[in-house]
């Protein structure tokens, strides 16, 4: 076995490995074998990690840095970013089998989260109140929560993060990150350009290791004032009830089982591009995956017929090289959990119209691959329309008219995400309006921005990333009253 690469946590500035020194191996997707090690941390890791950055929130040049020096901190790390893209884009992608063209561009456009950020971080006021009582002067002020742990899941690593790095950073607070133990070697790759920034020690601090290890010193840690998680719905309600046994602040980014809609009017053409990037790129291992494609009676035959000619033409591959356009997924848990919802589908009676196992290709046979897979005739009741399965499995669902496109799209537990297609305006306004869920695409699919909140409706989530208002998510308001009469009026009564 070649020799494997190791990678290093930061805690309180300085590259360590954990206190146990025992290591986890990496291995990539593509090929099946080990090629990096990370190390195995366990709660007393954890626990440095967090005084670390305790000590970083209440002394030290951090807590006393201007807004401006912090901008100006985030926006070099965003110059970083941008310099080593190439060679971060090539770590992910060795890690979680994304293919590289997919994540080259994510990590170019990665920094614009930092300078956005970074340009908000001096723009952060409070405000003076006219208020209703003589004699006194108040103000609020906006101030950050304290050290904030950052979970992040396998299926992004370095954006998921930076979308909680770039805001919680920009408002003062310190951090913690947890990635998952599949996919943990781009955030501390990522952590050699934080010291190259000159971020002060204890800023920004990494354990890796299990979940199930961690979790609980991390959520429940005394000085831990927010957990902001992405990943799994069962995980998140784990670390949403772990938090609240000390009150603390969360955001969550869970779930989905978005529907996409095509309705008769639309360019079917365009929509079927839009069924294919929602629900096959990154094979399907996104939380906004269009998994759900609703189809109007009228066109279902057409749509079907063209989606599934144009998945079956997907070239699989090494998602290293440039003509690969679906790679292999990221762990064997989740191929597993994959192909079990194949089998779940068969037996609900769906359809199956493309795909269904793995490929028989002998070029694949090592990596972790599975066909991309369309189910036809799916009842939304169905659990392959129900559940979030994380792969790439598209179920397609017909509907006669608006009322019930409505009633299909709403009638799940999550609400992450949606798409409609269609060339009548009117008919793209409403649905805009009447789809319950955090982000609606018209004529489009799988758009982000560092200007655009996201997050969930009902058990997709809480909070929002991205966008002014996801700075809010780390900060809290501050009343001061000073009081400008002489003496002080009747103690035993309301002011
Ligand atoms: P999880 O939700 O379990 O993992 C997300 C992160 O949480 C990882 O860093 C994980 O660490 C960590 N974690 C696990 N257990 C705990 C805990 N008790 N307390 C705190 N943190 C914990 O995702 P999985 O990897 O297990 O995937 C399960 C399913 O979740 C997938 O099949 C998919 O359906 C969904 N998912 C959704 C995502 C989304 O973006 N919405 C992203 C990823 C998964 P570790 O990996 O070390 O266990």
């Amino acid at each position: 076995m070649a020799d494997l690469v190791r990678f290093k946590n930061t805690v309180d500035g300085q590259s360590c490995e954990s206190v146990s020194s025992r290591w986890l191996a990496s291995v990539n997707p593509y090929t099946g074998e080990a090629w990096a090690e990370i190390p195995h941390c366990d709660a007393d890791d954890a626990s440095a990690a967090i005084e670390s950055a305790h000590r970083a929130f209440t002394k030290g040049p951090w807590a006393t840095m201007t807004a401006t020096n912090r901008g100006k901190l985030l926006r070099r790390l965003g110059d970083l970013i941008a310099r080593d893209a190439e060679k971060l884009a090539a770590i992910e992608t060795r890690d979680n089998g994304k293919l590289y063209a997919e994540m080259h561009g994510q990590l170019r456009y990665m920094p614009e989260w930092f300078y956005y950020f970074g340009g908000l971080a001096d723009k952060i006021e409070g405000g003076v109140l006219p208020i209703d009582k003589p004699n006194l002067f108040t103000y609020t002020k906006k101030e950050p929560l304290g050290v904030v742990v950052a979970i992040t899941p396998w299926n992004s690593p370095l954006l998921l993060l930076t979308w909680k790095l770039a805001p919680a950073l920009a408002a003062g607070n310190t951090i913690v990150i947890k990635p998952s133990e599949f996919t943990s070697c781009s955030t501390l790759a990522l952590m050699e350009l934080v010291k190259e920034a000159g971020f002060p020690d204890g800023v920004i601090n990494t354990v890796t290791g299990y979940g199930h290890e961690l979790g609980s010193t991390l959520v429940e840690h005394p000085m831990v004032a927010k957990v902001a998680f992405t990943g799994g719905d069962a995980t998140g309600a784990a670390v949403y009830a772990g938090a609240a046994k000390h009150i603390k602040h969360v955001t969550l980014e869970l779930g989905g089982k978005s529907p996409n809609i095509v309705f008769a009017d639309a360019n079917i053409d365009d929509a079927v591009k839009g069924a294919i990037s929602g629900i096959f790129a990154a094979s399907g291992q996104t939380c906004i995956a269009g998994s759900r494609l609703l189809v109007q009676r009228s066109v279902y035959e057409e749509v079907s017929q063209k989606v599934v000619a144009f998945a079956k033409s997907a070239r699989l591959g090494n998602p290293m090289e440039e003509t690969t356009q679906v790679g292999p997924v990221t762990t064997l848990p989740q191929r597993k959990k994959i192909l079990d919802y194949m089998d779940v589908a068969r037996g609900e009676g769906a359809r199956c119209l493309l795909g269904g196992g793995t490929p028989d290709d002998p070029e694949l046979a090592k990596g972790w691959f599975v066909e991309p897979t369309i189910f036809g005739d799916v009842s939304n009741s169905m659990r392959i329309a129900r559940e979030e399965v994380f792969g790439p499995i598209l179920s397609i669902i017909p509907f006669e008219d608006d009322e019930e496109a409505v009633e299909i799209a709403n009638d799940t537990i999550y609400g992450l995400a949606s798409g409609v297609w269609t060339s009548n305006i009117r008919r793209a306004f409403t649905m805009a309006d009447r789809i319950r869920a955090g982000t609606v695409w018209v004529n489009t699919y799988r758009a982000v921005s560092f200007m655009a909140p996201f997050g969930g409706y009902k058990m997709s989530g809480i909070g929002r990333e991205s966008g002014q208002a996801a700075i809010d998510e780390y900060l809290q308001t501050k009343s001061v009253w000073i009081n400008l009469a002489e003496g002080v009026a009747n103690p035993f009564v309301l002011r």
